[in-house]
């Protein structure tokens, strides 16, 4: 899950003050009516604020007195010389539609439900300066709902007239998302470090209610492992919201995540920490964006990678080796360097502004060492807490803190594309580097997102050829209509056969025989043949254990063989890696 609406603007130095703007909700989900009242207030002179269409405005008064309207579309302008402005105005919102996250992120709607109301900021729903500012926003619901927005819950009361609840973000702030559903409340308070207290808190619907225990404790525990780590959680509050729909968003102090998704194991045990994490890095920190977002980069590395640190070193090098055979196959026209990274609309953005960045960030820490690094990231947090900051601003801070000029190192690693010729060995794929894809051990992926992969049946079991072609539509990309009967003469292909008979086919094709595993009623494994070719073996004790594929095996492309009993895994792993050519002289990293 990664940050999708939090885009905050680079902002050349945040003004002494900030604009104020107040704001009154109502929200009625069930009528899916919305009444409000905003005031806008700036010292320094306010020229206009935008108000998306679909928000009528019924009255506008500006420093004090009725005012006529100069509205165009979405944009109000503002008589020079104005201080502050009342405005009230109502909307009819959307009914909440069956969306998938891509919809939600391309819809950016305001919609309104029972089962939960979302009015994103990209749905234009308060009145918007077009710079950072701070608020307060209280929210009126019917009793039954609940709802919220990012910052600190300043009061809260729940009566048969309905909820109330007021929240200020004292902070330059860059916009504002409102949430709202049948929530029940959990919540913890916790110390910080420093003795400060911060109120963890889940709103989740009622049938995931017995999520919220797990949901408060791991919480804590990633605020707790980086407030020690960087300094202070920044906010007075986190919150952990749930969606009617499979969405996931970061916000500052709060994620609002799917109630499917929610239930989800790798939800609590891996991006719950990221999001968390964004609060230092993107929240906390602004990206310079014009310079290159380094919070993706950073996040992953102080999150997504310490947790594989923290299982082993194992599973940290699995995750230094994907991220590398990820690389192998962006073609280098393709490549950009890090300052040129923002977010991530493609694949290849995400190989270079999470994975990269996130190898960068361990190159430097065996660099300068992790005490180094460490003070580096703190005095970086205390120097840019809510300013935007770039790659330079990190530069500084580590070779301060590491008494290293880095400057070589930051030209290198953020400025140049690719990277520095390699010549030494580093089996620990610990140095990012282009690799030949041949080192890497084939995993069933390579065959299932292959654009031209075929399938054949090996031997004349027929039974197995309808479930076969089956299988194939599940697993395979490139979707085959007709199963083959001899092998084809190029291209990636899925092998299936029975056990037993398939041996003498794979021999008679100069394939190697079926690798040393348990007995299951299904092996899989992945290989290269000689001329390179990848190729994915499924070999079955009847149809029956074929027909039990269809649902587990798209899950583990990552592997390079499983055993299976019926539909469940019972064995799997990964073939251990080819060795790189090349001369070995290379220094140990400090870690
Ligand atoms: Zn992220």
């Amino acid at each position: 899950m990664r940050r999708f609406l939090v885009l905050l603007l680079a902002w050349p130095g945040i003004a002494a003050a900030l604009a104020q703007l107040d704001l009154d909700v109502r929200l009625d989900p069930a009528t899916r009516e919305l009444t409000a009242s905003a005031r806008l207030a700036d010292a320094a002179g306010l020229r206009g604020f935008r108000l998306a269409p679909e928000f009528e405005i019924v009255a506008l008064a500006i420093d004090g007195r009725a005012a006529k309207l100069s509205r165009r579309g979405a944009v109000v302008t503002l008589p020079r010389g104005t201080r502050q402005v009342d405005v009230r105005y109502r909307a009819m919102l959307k009914p909440l539609a069956a969306l998938d996250h891509r919809e939600v992120l391309a819809d950016r709607s305001a919609t309104a439900a029972p089962e939960g109301s979302f009015l994103p900021a990209a749905a234009g729903w308060y009145p918007d300066v077009g710079a950072l500012f701070a608020y307060r926003v209280s929210l009126s619901l019917p009793a039954g709902q609940k709802g919220l927005v990012p910052g600190e819950l300043v009061k809260e009361d729940e009566g048969a007239d309905g909820y109330r609840a007021e929240f200020a973000f004292p902070q330059p702030a860059e916009s504002i998302d409102l949430m709202a559903g049948p929530y029940v409340l959990a919540e913890h308070r916790l110390k910080l470090p420093s003795g400060r207290y911060v109120k963890v808190r889940t709103w989740f619907h009622p049938e995931i209610a017995e999520l919220a225990p797990g949901y408060l404790d791991d919480s804590a525990r990633y605020i707790e492992r980086y407030s020690r780590l960087i300094g202070d959680y920044p906010f007075a509050m986190f919150s952990v919201v749930s969606s009617p729909t499979p969405t996931g968003f970061g916000m500052p102090s709060l994620t609002y995540l799917g109630r499917e998704v929610l239930r989800l194991p790798f939800i609590r045990a891996t991006s719950l920490g990221h999001e968390i994490l964004h609060n230092w890095w993107g929240n906390g920190v602004y990206p310079d964006w014009r310079r290159g977002n380094w919070a993706e980069g950073l996040t992953t590395f102080l999150a997504d990678y310490a947790y594989k640190e923290d299982e082993g070193e194992a599973a940290a090098r699995e995750m230094r080796m994907g991220w590398l055979r990820d690389y192998a196959a962006v073609p280098p026209g393709e490549d950009f360097p890090l300052k040129d990274f923002t977010s991530r609309q493609h694949g290849i953005a995400s190989i270079i502004g999470y994975n990269k960045a996130a190898m960068v960030f361990l190159m430097l820490r065996d660099r300068i060492g992790r005490d180094a690094f460490e003070r580096g990231l703190q005095l970086f947090w205390q120097r840019h807490r809510f300013k935007t900051a770039g790659w330079a601003e990190l530069e500084t801070a580590f070779a301060e803190a590491s008494g290293e000029p880095l400057r070589d190192f930051f030209r290198q690693w953020v400025q140049q594309p690719g990277s520095p010729p390699f010549a030494g060995a580093d089996p620990d794929f610990r140095v990012w580097r282009r690799i030949d894809p041949a080192v890497f051990p084939p995993i069933l992926r390579e065959v299932f997102v292959a654009p031209q992969a075929s399938v054949v049946l090996a031997g004349d079991e027929d039974e197995l050829r309808v479930p076969a072609l089956a299988l194939a539509a599940r697993l395979l990309d490139a979707k085959p209509d007709t199963v083959a009967a001899t092998l084809p003469g190029r291209g990636p292909v899925l092998i299936v056969g029975k056990a037993g008979r398939l041996e003498a086919w794979l021999a008679a094709q100069e394939l190697p025989p079926p690798p040393a595993m348990q007995v299951g009623s299904a092996r899989v494994w992945a290989g290269r043949d000689r001329a390179g070719r990848a190729y994915a073996v499924v070999s079955v004790t009847d149809v029956a254990a074929l027909k039990a594929l269809a649902r587990p095996l798209p899950h583990y492309g990552k592997q390079s063989w499983l055993v299976f009993d019926g539909p469940r895994a019972t064995a799997k792993g990964v073939w251990p890696p080819g060795v790189e050519a090349a001369p070995v002289s290379a220094a140990s990293p400090r870690r």
